[in-house]
């Protein structure tokens, strides 16, 4: 029986900090008994960046110690694997054998667990969709203890409730997972710089067409004419080919770890619209400036290179406000909210653009054919009021928020926001009928 300690934790946004109750099993066997029924959360890496993986008071299960491989079939390279495993671990182990994940977002500290209870997407959407797209089947363990195995035949609709379901049906304990054959761990890439945000649509919707990934870097501080100017960057898997002979014989390279971390947590002032122009300049020259071939940690995962980085943002921490809206007048609503969001006096930072494709049958997933915008804020007075105005524009535009990234939403706006709310409800109640599945998210927007 593994031992429960308390301890303070928080999302990679270090807002809000609370104590919890954490036990990390290592054993299936170990979870029945840790299951708590006044009120239990599984937490993968702590890499949502609000609330979602905090349990204030309750019980908190580490699932990081559930990490083997389980089963591997090469010939439809299908991975069974337990879910406190991580995607670093998985590409670590498997990109040199000619396989990869098929989605990843934009950090490979996730674990699979977390990625299926937040149905992740990353910079290929439009033509791969969510990770869900890539589970095969996956066993969850129920609040009564039993364990069911849910598929798109099995359980389907348990399956779609757990999928994008913030970890409130119950503990993935393993998954299957379709990986995708490479060739290599490099990828072409082309940066095009846009002037502003009229170019940056149209930008995208050429591009979109043409390659797998995409993603653009928009200049959080422009304003008026230069509103919503950027730099996209688009890529496709390289081959051998397309690697230079020294790369060839270490064509499927992995990463070592990254040496650098931010050693202790910034000054609250150090992030001002003077440093975060200053900031943006070495961004921008970084995106427009990357080579032709990347590999795949500059590429899907820039922003792993500095580990711990959330302390730049200082002791208060910082939010991600992360929205989509849909692609139809997208445009005039994108400039309504950039506009608003650049008369404020917030300092945001790091806005990161994308086209959706198509939604998947989950209820709660987040992501549906249209525009994506994603904005750091460091908590500061008068982010609350900012965040319910764009609630506001975004909720009027047909839009919803990720909530991996949210700490602000209240329950009236998700209700709203997620029609389908109610059919998730349904599900839950179906299989958790006392709520023992809970977290501070749930309890703030009416999902526990
Ligand atoms: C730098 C950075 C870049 C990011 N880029 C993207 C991106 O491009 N696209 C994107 O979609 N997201 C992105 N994210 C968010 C991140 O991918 C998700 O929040 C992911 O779910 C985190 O996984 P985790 O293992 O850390 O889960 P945690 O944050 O620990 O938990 C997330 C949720 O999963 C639940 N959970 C965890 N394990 C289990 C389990 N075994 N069974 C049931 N529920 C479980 C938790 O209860 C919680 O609700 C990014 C985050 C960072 C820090």
């Amino acid at each position: 029986m593994p031992q429960a300690y308390e301890a303070s934790l928080a999302g990679w946004g270090n807002h809000p900090r609370l104590r919890c109750v954490v036990t990390r099993p290592e054993r299936r066997r170990e979870l029945q008994r840790v299951l708590d029924a006044r009120g239990t959360l599984g937490r993968g890496l702590g890499r949502s960046y609000g609330d979602a993986a905090l349990n204030d008071r309750g019980t908190v299960i580490d699932m990081t110690g559930l990490d083997r491989y389980l089963a591997f079939d090469e010939e439809r390279g299908e991975l069974r694997v337990e879910a406190g495993a991580s995607l670093r671990q998985i590409i670590d182990d498997f990109a040199p054998r000619g396989f990869f994940p098929r989605i990843v977002p934009g950090t490979k500290f996730v674990t699979v667990g977390g990625s299926i209870a937040n149905d992740v997407h990353g910079k290929a959407h439009h033509v791969d969709g969510c990770i869900s797209e890539s589970v095969v089947d996956l066993d969850l363990l129920l609040a009564d203890g039993s364990v069911r195995r849910c598929s798109r035949d099995e359980n389907a609709e348990l399956f779609w409730a757990t999928v994008g379901g913030m970890g409130l049906t119950g503990l993935v304990l393993a998954a299957t997972l379709r990986l995708r054959r490479i060739e290599t761990t490099y990828f072409r890439q082309k940066a095009i710089r846009v002037g502003n945000l009229e170019e940056m649509v149209a930008a995208l919707d050429e591009h979109d067409r043409q390659h797998r990934y995409s993603v653009a870097w928009v200049d959080p501080m422009a304003k008026g004419e230069r509103l919503g100017r950027g730099v996209l960057t688009v890529g496709d898997p390289a081959s051998l080919e397309d690697l230079p002979a020294a790369k060839r014989y270490k064509a499927r390279a992995v990463s070592p770890p990254s040496p650098l971390v931010v050693p202790l947590e910034m000054p609250s002032f150090a992030l001002n619209s003077t440093t975060v122009r200053l900031l943006d300049v070495v961004i921008e020259q970084m995106q427009a400036g990357a080579g032709a071939l990347a590999h795949y940690e500059k590429f899907f995962f820039p922003l792993d290179f500095v580990g711990e980085w959330w302390r730049g943002y200082g002791p208060k921490g910082f939010i991600q406000y992360q929205f989509v809206i849909p692609l139809d007048d997208g445009l005039r609503r994108m400039r309504g909210i950039l506009e608003r969001i650049v008369a404020s006096d917030q300092v945001p930072f790091l806005n990161v653009l994308k086209k959706f494709g198509k939604a998947n049958p989950a209820p709660l997933s987040f992501p549906f054919e249209g525009y994506t915008l994603a904005i750091d804020f460091p908590v500061r007075p008068g982010l609350g009021e900012l965040t319910r105005d764009l609630d506001a524009r975004v909720l009027d535009a047909g839009g919803r928020l990720y909530l991996g990234k949210d700490s602000m939403m209240d329950a009236a706006t998700m209700a709203a926001m997620y029609p389908r709310l109610e059919e998730w409800r349904a599900v839950k109640k179906s299989v958790d009928p006392d709520g023992v599945f809970t977290s501070n998210l749930a309890r703030r927007v009416g999902l526990a």
